[in-house]
């Protein structure tokens, strides 16, 4: 392979961010601080080790994914509740707001919708910013373990994966068979898990979750929403994953009502005005 003698020049060229968001609509950050501080538990769903649950989330209501007994790490998907055409895009979501997403950022759903669905409202983990390997917490670049990837790098038949997981629990809610709920499964929100990539070749690494029992994330849902979050069978992601070696604990997901009227100002977003013709 020849390098070309300008090489070092086209090395050079600075990068140029992608999607610049300072033309997205800005969330009121104010108001659901306010909001929240009226709110109060409505309901609980309480997320079993190496296995997954679903729950619903009203709009104009928060959720928040706890970490109790210890530290572990959930994979969370979000459908529009009357939809699951609708669904989180964690791409885009990605491609908007970064590797890693917290407080004042949003998940955002898929073509041809592309609204944002929920708006993190707090993270008690907030503080842990950039580690020095480039590690951070909440990706949106992991996709999630699943039983394809185990057999084709290890082989065997591992059933307790966040796929298989999501794929049970949305079966079980929808009640169908599991190969009608697996489509709906999609990439994820890989809720506490600290992950990044490695600055010489580039791959996907995770490293234990500072997450302790406490801990929580938390979101305004700006539609109505169907979840299912995944207590993943690695645990904290400190070792590995797609197995039952790992240290596992339960997750507790927590509906919350703010007090009526403190939201009214927050109209649901509108889907995306693009007019589907692609140019014919
Ligand atoms: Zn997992």
């Amino acid at each position: 392979m020849n390098t070309p003698k300008d090489a070092a020049a086209r090395r050079a060229v600075k990068p140029v961010i992608c999607y610049p968001v300072d033309t997205l609509p800005v969330p009121d950050m104010a108001g659901y601080e306010r909001a929240r501080t009226t709110m109060t538990k409505v309901d609980e769903v309480l997320v079993p080790p190496r296995d997954a649950s679903c729950f619903t989330v009203p709009a104009g209501h928060f959720f928040r994914i706890v970490s109790v007994e210890g530290s572990q790490v959930g994979d969370l998907n979000l459908w529009a509740r009357d939809n699951l055409n609708e669904r989180f895009y964690s791409g885009k979501t990605r491609a908007l707001h970064g590797t890693h997403i917290t407080t004042g950022q949003r998940m955002w759903t898929s073509f041809p919708y592309l609204r944002p669905m929920a708006t993190i409202t707090h993270d008690t983990l907030g503080w842990y910013g950039k580690d020095e390997f480039g590690g951070s917490v909440h990706d949106v670049i992991g996709t999630r373990c699943d039983p394809y990837t185990h057999h084709l790098l290890a082989g065997g038949q591992y059933h307790h994966c966040c796929h298989s997981n999501l794929t049970r629990a949305l079966a079980n809610h929808l009640g169908v068979p599991v190969a009608e709920a697996e489509p709906h499964v999609h990439d994820v929100l890989n809720v506490f898990m600290c992950t990044g990539f490695t600055r010489d070749t580039g791959q996907y690494f995770m490293k234990a979750s500072p997450v302790r029992p406490g801990d929580y994330l938390e979101f305004y849902a700006e539609i109505d929403l169907l979840g299912a979050l995944s207590a993943c069978p690695g645990g904290d992601c400190s070792a590995e994953h797609s197995s039952d070696a790992a240290a596992c604990y339960p997750l507790l997901v927590e509906i919350y009502a703010p007090e009526a009227g403190s939201m009214d100002a927050a109209a649901e977003p509108r889907v995306s005005g693009y007019d589907r013709s692609h140019g014919i």
